[in-house]
């Protein structure tokens, strides 16, 4: 493993870091193997995500820094000591519902249920309040707006789910590509979306594990660098199943299996060079949990 080096050391100053993100759930339950791995049979799969995630505190520690690791309550239920491992180790526990229904495929009561278990069961683990969500696959899209409502109203203080790119299947459109409030009828929620760039006029997401793997290095980081001259946190998120490369592989359609395994060994190395480069932090530790006013007016928050 390559450690940092004094000539390597972050180019952002701690107040400008950006904000690595992490999606706690197992291999196998990944929305695109939905119809191939039932729910039913999640009991008996091979479990790999304890192990993915000390891979992931271990990067983390050695680079200084800290990120947001939002859990799915099936996974915290299961294994109680990943998020007590989580916040031992300085980071922040954040929810990423409990079966990984997304918004999309749910109820408002349905919803309601998971974001309320889930955040109870990640606070009674980490005895930190849980204020932030993720929706599976970035799933509160146009016409999903309730699930915010339903956020606020069990008590969350920010949001991860409106991702501002035009994709089949997610994706919000219209939404500020910067973090912002929004306001709707219950109260405000801070959203915080993934990092993008623009590239021949066209929004593209550049903050993700899957795209780290799968596009030039020099686009990532042409994203970070951009926000970071705005002074605009940059959002990255990884999954466990992606620092992974000998995870069982599971029988599903070509498209599927590509996408999903492939260059699982480039994940770690081109996130070795990403924390190099930039420095990162938890949301809540880069927002001081929203408690200051100072810090909140600072921020290039805008209305929707
Ligand atoms: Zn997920």
């Amino acid at each position: 493993m390559q450690h940092p080096s004094p000539s390597s050391a972050p180019i952002l100053p701690s107040k400008n870091a950006h904000l690595f993100t992490v999606d706690v759930e197992e291999h196998f339950q990944v929305s695109s193997f939905e119809n191939h791995v039932p729910r039913s049979s999640w009991d008996g799969q091979p479990s790999r995500v304890a192990r993915n995630v000390e891979v992931l505190l271990d990067l983390l520690a050695r680079h200084d820094a800290k990120g947001t690791f939002f859990t799915l309550g099936w996974v915290a239920a299961k294994h109680p000591g990943i998020v007590r491992r989580i916040a031992d180790a300085g980071h922040e526990v954040a929810s990423h519902g409990w079966w990984h229904t997304r918004v999309t495929m749910t109820t408002p009561d349905a919803f309601r249920e998971d974001v309320h278990s889930s955040k109870r069961l990640l606070e009674d683990q980490c005895g930190q309040p849980v204020i932030g969500y993720r929706a599976p696959s970035f799933s509160i899209v146009p016409g999903r707006e309730w699930a915010l409502d339903t956020l606020i109203e069990e008590g969350y203080r920010y949001d991860s789910s409106l991702f501002p790119i035009h994709r089949s299947g997610y994706g919000y459109p219209g939404a500020p590509a910067i973090p912002h409030v929004i306001r709707r009828p219950p109260g405000t929620l801070y959203e915080l979306p993934p990092a993008t760039t623009v590239v021949a006029g066209v929004r593209i997401p550049a903050a993700g594990g899957g795209y780290l793997r799968q596009f030039p290095f020099a686009l990532i980081r042409r994203a970070f660098r951009e926000h970071g001259a705005r002074g605009i946190p940059g959002m990255f998120y990884i999954h466990p199943w992606e620092v992974d490369p000998r995870q069982p592989r599971i029988a599903v359609p070509l498209l599927t299996r590509v996408r999903h395994y492939r260059g699982l060994g480039r994940s770690l190395p081109a996130m070795e060079r990403l924390l190099r480069e930039f420095r990162f932090t938890s949301v809540a530790e880069r927002f001081a949990r929203f408690a200051d006013p100072a810090v909140a007016t600072a921020w290039p928050f805008a209305p929707v």
